[in-house]
């Protein structure tokens, strides 16, 4: 085993990341992630709910008030209320943010679950996820199982345990994502995340680069082997490039090879993204790229003081030419009257959005028949142009 200090980095809301690739554990020592302002509002929604939880009361009476250094506003109160509601509507013994010891299976391996519903038979692990950046499933989510380890290894002594449900609540996504999994599962999940702990301590840890576990790792920017994996990426299965060529072959890039790069191109943009960040982050300390310089982006006309401008505009203008009039969006309507307003069901509509491309396995159905009216009409409008 290495280093004693790594046996803490072994997080469960790290596991996707340390279980997809070893040497994170090692590269992340090196490369720490520095918190962010949504991280930051994340903590501030988890204390909300807790204290919902515990104080019996519901998120909008806590509205105006400072929970880590954030102030609760009707967004977040009813973003907030959509966990609490949930939670408060399952069965059995609640125990909020309880740290949970999955050290068992994983060297110094511990954690804090948002909230477990303890009964015999089903027990329950429900996780608030504030993000709204990245849809996240239980199923088979290791984050969740780890605390589920825990939570069965610290109460199968005084409940019948048959199997867990996880559960992840997203609320800025719209997203509830419930997932069940046998004790006995569960166990042999335990001895697989044994395993990769194990190797992830080891001296000389293995890298294993991929999309789910370079999103979050701290080295993501700066990591040859996630370069690597993305340079091979983009060339793998290029016939055009490989089998004729670059430039020799007059002919454009094939459908199959447009689809390639489809499938890859959030992994592309991720790793570009990072690096992007990183280089900026580079030049903002005075370290040198080569090439490249911080500059100003560009930025619009603002008044210097807007009463005095506003003053001057209505003594030329009038006030009716000085100010624009804009109905608030429906969004902002709802933030003031309420998800359930009747002006809202009466007024509200929400039209189709425009054709956007998928994977095929996106639950949203394919509009095949848009394509086919789009392609008459272009064909009707050719020929009226002919
Ligand atoms: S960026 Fe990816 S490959 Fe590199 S250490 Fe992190 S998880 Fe592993």
């Amino acid at each position: 085993m290495g280093d004693p200090a790594a046996h803490a980095k072994l997080s469960a809301s790290g596991a996707v990341r340390w279980m997809g690739c070893p040497a994170s554990v090692r590269m992340e020592e090196l490369y720490p992630r520095s918190s962010s302002a949504y991280a930051e509002e994340g903590t501030a929604a988890h204390s909300l709910a807790e204290t919902c939880l515990r104080e019996y009361k519901d998120a909008d009476y806590y509205i105006g008030q400072d929970f880590e250094q954030h102030i609760v506003d009707l967004e977040m109160a009813e973003y907030a209320q959509e966990y609490v509601n949930y939670v408060r509507a399952l069965d059995g013994f609640l125990d909020i943010e309880r740290r949970v010891d999955f050290s068992k299976w994983v060297p110094g391996g511990f954690g804090t679950a948002d909230a477990i519903l303890l009964k015999d038979g089903t027990i329950d692990v429900v996780d608030l996820k504030y993000g709204k950046g990245v849809q996240v499933d239980s199923d088979n989510n290791p984050q969740g199982m780890l605390y589920g380890l825990g939570a069965y290894h610290e109460f199968s002594h005084i409940y019948e345990i048959e199997q867990l449900r996880l559960t992840i609540v997203q609320p800025r996504m719209d997203h509830i994502s419930e997932w069940e999994i046998s004790t006995e599962d569960l166990l042999a999940f335990g001895e697989e995340a044994s395993k990769a702990a194990e190797l992830a301590l080891t001296d000389d840890p293995p890298f294993n680069p991929g999309p789910k576990q370079c999103l979050f790792c701290g080295a993501k920017a700066v990591c040859p082997a996630r370069a690597e994996y993305n340079l091979e990426l983009a060339v793998e299965g290029f016939e055009t490039v490989t089998n004729h060529g670059p430039l020799k072959k007059i002919a454009g890039l094939t459908n199959d090879e447009i689809a390639h790069i489809l499938h890859n191109v959030d992994s592309f943009r991720n790793w570009a993204n990072s690096i992007e960040a990183y280089a900026q982050d580079l030049l903002e300390r005075g370290e040198i790229v080569e090439g490249f310089k911080l500059v100003r982006g560009r930025s619009i006309r603002k008044w210097r003081d807007e009463v005095a401008a506003a003053k001057s505009l209505v003594n030329k203008l009038n006030k009716k030419g000085a100010y624009t009039e804009k109905l608030i969006s429906p969004t902002q309507a709802e933030k003031l009257l309420g998800k359930n307003s009747a002006i809202l069901q009466k007024h509200c509509y929400k039209p189709e959005g425009k054709p956007t491309i998928a994977v095929e396995g996106d639950k949203r159905p394919a509009i095949v028949d848009d394509a086919t009216e789009g392609f008459e009409v272009s064909e009707e409008l050719e020929n009226e142009a002919a």
